[in-house]
């Protein structure tokens, strides 16, 4: 038992000891990463359940290590979300998404908005709108084609400054979504509190295993509450047809989901989504 006990702490110490390394090693290589272009905008599309067409996509990070391969956002957001290095990457994929919208443009495609991740630290910058006004106003984009998706708990950290921003980023355009709602304890009070535009329900509620009768019941009622309060509603994490039959019996309004698609590099997203609409 002792000899279990000093093994289970040697093996321990080991992981302890390799997560502390790769901590380490990502913020040692991160400045390189962003300037050497390391960091890759992948695109999943949002497809629209009333004509099951793609209405938009939202933009994820990848990071193409020259060493390593490809990092999954896992691995290293979390460790920027301590550091502070989230604001820089944040604003490094607005910009991305917005020179990719510009040549979409400039190409004469038909362009539909493109969602953007805002971290808590990005968000409680007192500079955000005029940044994100500054980037859209150097690429010309209108406001209404970058939408913000905005974690959950994000919103609680100080609700009464997230109301201001809120409204200051409404006056400025753009289109706010809640992303992983009902992952936190105060969701509803999220959305007694917040006048957002979208909401995507939080993936752990699609129904699976033995609760299959208890998320149906949650994820109906949300729907039907964000309709009530002129919310639109996105499923995130859609993988099956029975899934997406069942959103779209409730009337939810987009999902988003390995059933459709993975994120995907610009250039399939290009070859599958942009180059074929026709207008
Ligand atoms: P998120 O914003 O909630 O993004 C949804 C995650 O679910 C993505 O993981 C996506 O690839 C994955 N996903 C999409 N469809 C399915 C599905 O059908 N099944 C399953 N199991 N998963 C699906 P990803 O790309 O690994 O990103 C993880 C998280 O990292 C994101 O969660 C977001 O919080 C963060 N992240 C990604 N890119 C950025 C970024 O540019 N900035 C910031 N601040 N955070 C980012
Ligand atoms: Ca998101
Ligand atoms: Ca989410
Ligand atoms: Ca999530």
């Amino acid at each position: 038992c002792r000899y279990n006990i000093k093994h289970f702490y040697e093996v321990y110490d080991d992981e302890e000891e390799k997560i502390q390394r790769r901590e380490m090693e990502i913020i040692h290589d991160m400045h390189t990463a962003i300037d050497k272009k390391q960091f890759t905008v992948f695109l999943q599309p949002k497809v629209n359940l009333y004509n099951e067409k793609a209405c938009g996509a939202e933009a994820l990070v990848r990071w193409i290590h020259p060493k390593k391969g490809m990092i999954p956002p896992n691995i290293f957001i979390p460790v920027f979300e301590k550091n502070g290095f989230i604001a820089d990457l944040d604003y490094y994929m607005w910009e991305q998404v917005c020179i990719l919208l510009r040549k979409w443009i400039d190409e004469g495609k038909k362009i539909n908005p493109v969602s953007v991740n805002v971290s808590r630290i990005s968000l409680y910058n007192p500079n955000l709108v005029h940044k994100l006004l500054k980037l859209i106003n150097k690429y010309g984009i209108a406001p209404q084609y970058l939408h913000l998706e905005i974690t959950e708990s994000a919103y609680m950290t100080n609700p009464s400054m997230m109301l201001m921003i809120i409204e200051d980023l409404h006056k400025a355009g753009f289109t706010i979504l809640m992303d992983d709602f009902g992952s936190g304890y105060s969701s509803l009070n999220a959305l007694k509190d917040f006048p957002i535009d979208m909401l995507k329900i939080d993936m752990n509620f699609l129904p699976r295993g033995s609760m299959v009768e208890r998320s149906r019941i949650i994820i109906s009622s949300v729907i039907h509450m964000a309709k009530r309060l002129g919310i639109k509603v996105i499923m995130e994490g859609v993988e099956t047809q029975e899934q997406r039959d069942f959103l779209r019996d409730l009337q939810c309004d987009y999902i988003q989901g390995y059933f459709y698609s993975k994120p995907i590099p610009v250039t399939e997203y290009e070859d599958k989504y942009i180059n074929l609409m026709d207008f």
